[in-house]
């Protein structure tokens, strides 16, 4: 049988344990053109928070009673498709399920002895490539730039800090907590750590930026950026990669108020898709794969098995309690 979760209904605030549903099926057979995966590891992130409502994005949202949007990758078992075999290791868009038939055009094939299977899920997937492409083409920082990142312990954020140390940078990074702020100096490699619960953000970043915030990689919006943009250098880029602080509350917060700072630092703020870039993925693959062949850039993994506990996971890491990238281990 093919264990899978669906979206059971729709949150408000915080999603729920009862927003989900699990549900058995057969495990189907391919037809033409069609390949069976046999799910390893599947990728919780983020945007999934969105797919569960109705409001206007930049992609439809899950319906009631629909497979939970995510990225897997997992095992060819059948295939009637040429391209691929069994055995073959293969990464998509399969959902939260055990078990996927996909289109072989959907499918991208993973070589799993250039990094085990969950590292496609991140550093060489989408929260690597996020990462790369937020810092390398939006933000552009030159080297000596002091680079701010916040969300700076999760799976975009170990990343960009990273990134920007092997870019010449200064890497300040901001995370809710004591456990978190010391990951990031003692296996990430910033130079400084801010913990936004419990420091004074502010004179925390007076202290690490003394030079001003050159580059702010934001994950995560709302008071936190408004405190940030206090701080930039004159010529700042923001790079808008999330807001997640944003993401549960019924009513948006109304920060930042000060976009005015952006007027006197003369900073550029740009949002940015990472499946924009979908045509360059292969270079950052290759630039992110040279980086982690050399040691330059470490990353923690925070996995829960089986597919039953995906929707625990997802509401612990909406809330802060994954440390690192968040993965479901399915089989
Ligand atoms: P993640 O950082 O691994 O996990 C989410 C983290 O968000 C939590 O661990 C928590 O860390 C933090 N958080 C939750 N609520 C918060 C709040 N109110 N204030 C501050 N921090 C809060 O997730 P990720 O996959 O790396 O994603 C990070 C961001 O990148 C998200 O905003 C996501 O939407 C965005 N993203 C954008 C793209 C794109 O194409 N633009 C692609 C991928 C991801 P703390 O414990 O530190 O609070």
């Amino acid at each position: 049988m093919n264990r899978r979760v669906t979206l059971a209904a729709r949150p408000e605030g915080h999603p729920r344990e009862s927003d989900f549903a699990l549900v058995e099926e057969p495990v189907p057979d391919p037809g033409p053109g069609e390949v069976l995966v046999r799910g390893l590891w599947l990728s919780l992130d983020p945007y999934m928070r969105g797919r569960m409502s109705e409001g206007r994005s930049y992609a439809k949202p899950t319906e009631l009673g629909e497979v939970m949007t995510g990225q897997v990758v997992g095992e060819v078992v059948a295939s009637e498709d040429r391209r691929f075999a069994p055995g073959d290791h293969v990464v998509g868009q399969l959902g939260w399920q055990e078990y996927a038939l996909a289109r072989g055009g959907a499918l991208r094939k993973v070589d799993a002895r250039i990094a085990p299977p969950p590292v496609w899920l991140h550093v060489l997937g989408t929260t690597g490539l996020t990462a790369y492409f937020g810092l390398v083409d939006v933000a552009r920082p030159k080297p000596g730039d002091t680079v701010v990142v916040s969300g700076a312990a999760g799976a975009v954020g170990q990343v960009a800090g990273q990134l920007a140390k092997a870019m010449g940078c200064r890497a300040v990074g901001i995370a809710g907590g004591p456990e978190k702020v010391r990951d990031l100096t003692e296996e990430y490699g910033y130079d400084a750590g801010i913990d936004y619960k419990g420091d004074d953000v502010n004179a925390a970043l007076k202290a690490a930026c003394p030079q001003g915030v050159d580059v702010y990689f934001d994950n995560v919006g709302g008071a936190l950026s408004e405190t940030v943009f206090r701080r930039l250098a004159t010529g700042a880029r923001i790079a808008v990669c999330g807001q997640i602080s944003q993401y549960n509350l019924t009513e948006p917060e109304l920060a930042p108020r000060n976009l005015g700072f952006l007027i006197v630092f003369r900073a550029r703020m740009e949002g940015f898709l990472v499946s924009d870039y979908a045509h360059r993925f292969e270079e950052g693959i290759r630039r992110l794969g040279a980086l982690l062949a050399d040691g330059r850039i470490r990353y923690r993994e925070d996995v829960t098995e089986g597919i039953e506990h995906a929707p625990a996971a997802f509401i612990g890491m909406l809330r802060g309690a994954n440390r690192g990238k968040t993965l479901v281990k399915l089989a």
